[in-house]
Order: structure tokens, then C-alpha cells, then sequence
């Protein structure tokens, strides 16, 4: 993390108070951080504790009447518009892929053209893995888009690898969440090189297993008559227009919609609602996908519920995405 460039901004401007936000994974720095500004710069500054895992989600709403700046951590902007001013620090991973992409070549010998793709904390490395993998004759093609960098991919979005013309996708970070979302997202192969044990995992198997699990969701939700819609309010999940209008085509189908808007989406906040059957989110798409065990009742997207409605083929099932923008 360059603390350097966040102290040389907070010393440039009158900045009397500074709002720091962490992903999960980086909260226990947040501490050592926090003393480090504190020495180096006359300001006070406050933690932001609530869980955070995006740049959807900066603190802007909730810090906006007590800080000056807030450094975000971790995370790529969104456009999207923050309400108190905000500087976003990558926070990058001390790895060497190397030796784990000479493995990945075994497992690549049937493509010649190959779709790289990583998260933020390795970025830096994207253009050393494309090199390594063009000097051992392949072709690397990378995509971005206006909410990410190149060869960057975010767990709701993935418009930088929409249309390219990739035979296979390798996906270089920890964890199934985004090469689960590459696949379903693409229908092409994809591989994900986990940096932190070595592991390489070809996602189909894992990926149908997903989607078994939203089929049987779906057909459940074919029950249901009355719905809970969640709207999030965090300002980069926030989609009240594609609420309303799921609660009017409820309504034209016979059923019931009514709207209930959250900050975090868990089990514990929908428990209260008995009287409805089922939900569907129009908050980060991955919270129906990825934490649908959790839930007792059917929790599905609004591209899943076109499918319970008749109006889309389970065959053309498709991932839902955020495309941002400004509110
Ligand atoms: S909406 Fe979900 S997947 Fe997208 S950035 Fe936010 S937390 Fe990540």
C-alpha cells in the first residue's frame, strides 16, 4: 500500500479529519495505518468498521459529516459518484507467479489464445505474466472496461472480457468467486492459478455444481406468490428503478413485490419476513449466487426470476451484472 502518496495528499490540502476504510482482508492493518497517519500528518483519524467488500461500498454516505477524506483501501474506483471526497489506495500482493505459470502452461497446451485476468492486488504482475506467457508462445489477449483496468475483473462485473475473442480464460488470484463468475459469465473454459497454494482448478465441474444449485432455486421460486425485492443502499449496488420495475412485473403476473431496502443483505435481516415466499436481489448480484446456501427461502436474480416467470429459456441463463453509474 503507498501510505507515502497517502500522507503527501493529506499534507497538500487543509485536512483536519480522515476516514480510512479496509476490506476484510486488510482490517488488521487498519490500526498500524491509522497510527502512521496519525504521526506523519496533524489530522485525527477514524476506522470505518463495517464490513466492506468493494468499491460499491465506500463509507462516503456515512462518513460524509465527519471526515474530510476518505482513503479507501484495496479496491479500483467505480464511476460512480462518491459524495465526500475520496482516494483509493491498490493494495498489491508480494508474490511471485512465476514458477505457479509454468505449471499453468501444462495445463494450457490445447489453447493458443489465452484471456488473462486478475483482481486488483495483482495487477502490477499483469504485465510480467502476460510477457512470460507470450514468450512461451502464446497469444494473451486482455479486456477492460469503464468500471475496471485491464485484465481487471470485479465479482458483478465483467465488461472487460465481454466479446473477447479468448479460447480460454486463466484467472490468476485467490478463491472461486471471480473465475466462478468468468465462467458462468463467458460459457469458455477458465482456469484460476491460486498464488497462495499453488493450486490450479479448471472451473467446470465446480461451475455446474453452481448452477444445479441455482436450477433447483429457481424451480422453488416457481411456488412462490408473495416476494420480498432487496434494494441495497450502498451507492454502487443501489438499483431501486430495476426494483420497481420487478414489482411491476410481479404484479402483472398475479403476485405480490414488495420492495425492502438494506445496507447488509444477510439471513438474520430477512428472517422477519415470514409471510413472503421468496426474494429477489437487485443488490450485488453475487450475494443470490455465492451465499445462497445460507438462505431458507429461494433467493434468486432478477435474471433468474425472468426464468421462474416464463420470460427467459434456462438455456440462455445468464450471470447478473451491475453496470455503474452515476446516481
Ligand atoms: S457489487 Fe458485489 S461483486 Fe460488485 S464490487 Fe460490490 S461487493 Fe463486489
Amino acid at each position: 500500500m503507498d501510505l507515502d502518496r497517502v500522507i503527501r495528499k493529506i499534507n497538500s490540502q487543509d485536512i483536519k479529519t480522515v476516514g480510512l476504510q479496509f476490506p476484510e482482508g486488510l482490517k488488521m492493518q487498519a490500526v498500524n495505518v491509522a497510527r502512521i497517519i496519525e504521526d506523519e500528518c496533524d489530522v485525527n483519524v477514524i476506522i470505518s468498521g463495517d464490513p466492506c467488500f468493494g468499491a460499491c461500498d465506500v463509507s462516503d454516505y456515512k462518513m460524509k459529516d465527519s471526515v474530510d477524506l476518505i482513503i479507501h483501501f484495496g479496491h479500483t474506483p467505480l464511476p460512480i459518484r462518491y459524495e465526500t471526497p475520496t482516494l483509493f489506495i491498490e493494495a498489491f500482493a508480494n508474490i511471485d507467479v512465476k514458477k505457479d505459470l509454468k505449471r499453468c502452461l501444462e495445463v494450457l497446451t490445447d489453447y493458443s489464445r489465452i484471456g488473462l485476468v486478475t483482481t486488483t492486488q495483482h495487477l502490477h504482475l499483469l504485465n510480467e505474466m502476460k510477457d512470460f506467457l507470450e514468450d512461451n508462445g502464446k497469444e494473451v489477449v486482455l479486456g477492460s472496461s469503464k468500471s475496471t483496468r485491464k485484465g481487471q475483473v470485479l465479482g458483478c462485473n465483467f465488461s472487460s472480457i465481454k466479446n473477447l475473442d479468448a479460447e480460454v480464460f486463466l484467472f490468476v488470484g485467490s478463491g472461486n468467486f471471480h473465475p466462478l463468475g468468468i465462467h458462468l459469465f463467458t460459457n469458455t473454459p477458465v482456469f484460476a492459478l491460486d498464488p497462495y497454494n499453488s493450486e490450479i482448478r479448471e472451473m467446470t465441474e465446480y461451475a455446474d455444481r453452481i448452477l444445479r444449485i441455482r436450477f433447483a432455486r429457481i424451480v422453488k421460486a416457481r411456488e412462490a406468490k408473495k416476494w420480498g425485492i432487496i434494494v441495497s443502499s450502498k451507492e454502487g449496488q443501489y438499483r431501486m428503478e430495476l426494483a420497481n420495475e420487478i414489482k411491476r412485473i410481479l404484479k402483472d403476473n398475479g403476485m405480490e413485490g414488495f420492495i425492502i431496502m438494506l445496507d447488509n443483505v444477510n439471513p438474520d435481516a430477512l428472517l422477519a419476513y415470514l409471510e413472503l415466499d421468496a426474494f429477489v436481489v437487485t443488490a450485488c448480484p453475487r450475494i443470490a449466487i455465492d451465499d445462497s446456501q445460507m438462505y431458507k427461502k429461494p433467493l434468486i436474480t432478477p435474471q433468474e426470476l425472468e426464468i421462474v416467470l416464463n420470460k427467459r429459456d434456462w438455456e440462455n441463463y445468464q450471470l447478473d451484472e451491475i453496470l455503474f453509474h452515476k446516481r
